[in-house]
């Protein structure tokens, strides 16, 4: 909860030696001193448009628009769009439809090639003021000069070019006078610095490539340092949060806004998101959707918010994870188990129950009258009594689960075996007789009897039963393809590689096994695209758009069983 009288939040800094959120503690100060006098909380969520955002993106775009909300402010979307060889209009679509469907809609919607034009004059302003200038050294020689953590860098001999060749070359550089790479513009600042940053930064190379927004009218296009900050800066971004690897470039984002005497936006930095077994970077995202490692950017096995969306996973869970993790001034990992616990709360209470038998084996119930069709009206979500109940049919040929039957049953088994009496869900009692084998010996048909006066599964004289199994009646079942997912990476960071390992070898071979006949009751046919159900006793599943009329194909979102308080409490001892 975000505290906005400035008196109690100094109090709680006190309490608390290390603030539970630096970055909303910053802006409450910056808003109790009126930093920015009567001027709203600006923030912005920039990704590139290089690929489809990921759950990394998500803490981001949590922060970007949570802090700016809590104060009032407003967020913009800004698509940082400066490298025209990397970036798609398919991403741009994406980046927009998952920001929404995380919950969250932007102010303005800016890109950062809407400022070219600005950049350029702010450029000549620089060079103009003798503090930028027209390098002719290579990349590599750029790079050799620029020195090293613990030796300076060296001058370039363009350096002390006169305002009016580096005035003149610029604008030839602009009218597509050079080919690619044979100059850049440098900022000149200091090739002493210890901060590398400061070196005399690129802020212009020359690249004839062509923008999907502003086409051919470009050959020169801004670095990212360049761009940012005066981005942020035109927007009148007050604070502009970004990911710890940026607190090095800081003093460069400050440096270009004091020389051009700009909005002071202010960049700070946060932990990025690392999760177990999960790869959290656009870049190697794509390879992985180059390579078909993958089906694609939505694989429900992919991290993006495409994949995950898919998968079943819920924008409130993501949120509510996003909140948990907070914010930290070092970089971590988080268990990709707590992710799931947050997805598992919020599936627990918006789920509805259905019955669903993955593996199915055929139960013919020998007392029960043939032709007889019973319907149990049960409640759709025990934890929500608005959801309603709906009409299960029973009848005499029902599928249970092969895992719920053993013919010679091992220790401590309780399902069904022949002799035993157990539970049919919300049914009736029934005790295993006898079963059909085919001729490899394969059991088939499992008889057995039921007690009619246990209608509705409650016991008829208090005798207790050791467990309660799902079931589907055969006449009325669907059969739908199930899929169920497991982590990509069978290794907790799959990018910590012995020498010469490639990443593909910590690739997990069963993250993705597919059921084909799986038996379903009747009321899933209706399941909509963006529902989400709780087979009960087995997970959270949804429907996938692969689905037809003809083929009804189910994601696994999750399993049931919640390993994160376990490892919480593991960690706690
Ligand atoms: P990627 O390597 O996945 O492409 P990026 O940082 O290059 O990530 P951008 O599109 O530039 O991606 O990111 C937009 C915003 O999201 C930035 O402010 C960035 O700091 C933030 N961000 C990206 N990845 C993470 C992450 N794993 N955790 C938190 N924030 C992230
Ligand atoms: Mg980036």
């Amino acid at each position: 909860m975000t505290n906005l009288n400035p008196e109690s939040n100094a109090a709680q800094t006190q309490d608390a030696p290390t603030p539970t959120n630096f970055l909303r503690d910053m802006i409450a100060e910056d808003v109790r001193t009126k930093k920015y006098g009567d001027a709203q909380i600006q923030t912005r969520f920039p990704p590139e448009p290089n690929g489809y955002l990921h759950i990394g993106h998500a803490k981001a775009i949590c922060i970007d628009f949570g802090l700016a909300d809590e104060f009032g402010g407003k967020t913009n979307l800004r698509f940082d769009d400066t490298n025209p060889e990397k970036e798609e209009q398919e991403y741009v679509d994406s980046i927009m439809a998952d920001v929404r469907w995380l919950g969250f809609e932007w102010d303005r919607l800016c890109y950062a090639s809407d400022y070219f034009g600005q950049l350029y004059e702010w450029a000549l302003r620089l060079i103009k003021a003798g503090k930028a200038y027209v390098d002719d050294l290579s990349a590599d020689e750029v790079r050799e000069h620029r020195g090293t953590l613990t030796e300076p860098g060296k001058d370039s001999p363009y350096r002390n070019r006169s305002i009016e060749e580096n005035l003149d070359l610029f604008t030839r550089m602009k009218n597509g006078e050079f080919p690619d790479g044979s100059r850049v513009l440098r900022a000149k600042i200091d090739m002493a610095s210890p901060n590398i940053n400061m070196r005399d930064p690129v802020m212009y190379r020359i690249l004839h490539a062509e923008h999907q927004r502003t086409g051919n009218q470009w050959c020169i296009y801004p670095m990212y340092d360049y761009a940012h900050g005066q981005s942020d800066s035109i927007e009148h971004v007050t604070h502009s949060m970004c990911t710890l690897e940026f607190a090095d470039h800081q003093p460069l984002y400050r440096w270009y806004i004091e020389q051009l005497g700009i909005f002071p936006s202010q960049q700070r930095e946060f932990d990025r998101l690392n999760l177990t077994y999960t790869m959290l970077s656009k870049r190697k995202l794509l390879e992985f959707v180059q390579d078909k490692h993958v089906s694609g950017w939505d694989d429900p096995r992919m991290p993006t918010l495409a994949g995950i969306r898919r998968r079943g996973f819920t924008p409130e869970g993501l949120r509510a994870f996003c909140a948990a993790i907070g914010i930290s001034r070092t970089n971590g990992a988080t268990d990709i188990e707590m992710l799931e616990h947050y997805q598992r709360d919020d599936l627990n209470r918006r789920a509805s129950r259905a019955m669903a038998v993955l593996n199915p084996l055929k139960l013919v119930i020998d007392n029960y009258p043939a032709g007889q069709v019973e319907f149990f009206e049960v409640a759709n979500n025990p934890e929500d009594p608005t959801a309603g109940t709906r009409p299960v049919p029973f009848s005499r040929e029902i599928f249970i689960d092969q895992d719920d039957f053993r013919e010679v049953p091992p220790p401590k088994y309780y399902r069904l075996s022949p002799g035993k009496e157990v539970r049919l869900r919300n049914a009736y009692f029934i005790t295993a007789q006898s079963v059909v084998k085919d001729a490899a010996g394969n059991i088939v048909e499992v008889h057995c009897t039921y007690d009619p006066a246990s209608r509705g599964g409650n016991s008829p004289d208090g005798r207790k039963v050791k467990s309660t199994m799902h079931w589907v009646s055969a006449a009325h079942a669907i059969t739908a393809e199930i899929r169920l997912y497991d982590k990509l990476f069978s290794k907790a960071d799959p990018y910590d590689l012995e020498e010469g390992q490639d990443v593909l070898s910590n690739l997990n071979p069963k993250s993705l096994e597919i059921l084909l006949g799986a038996k379903l009751e009747p009321s899933l046919a209706n399941a909509k695209l963006g529902d989400h159900f709780q087979f009960e006793r087995v997970g959270y599943f949804c429907l996938d758009p692969d689905s037809t009329a003809d083929n009804l194909v189910f994601n696994r979102t999750l399993p049931l069983k919640d390993s994160w308080a376990k490892i919480e409490k593991k960690a706690g001892a």
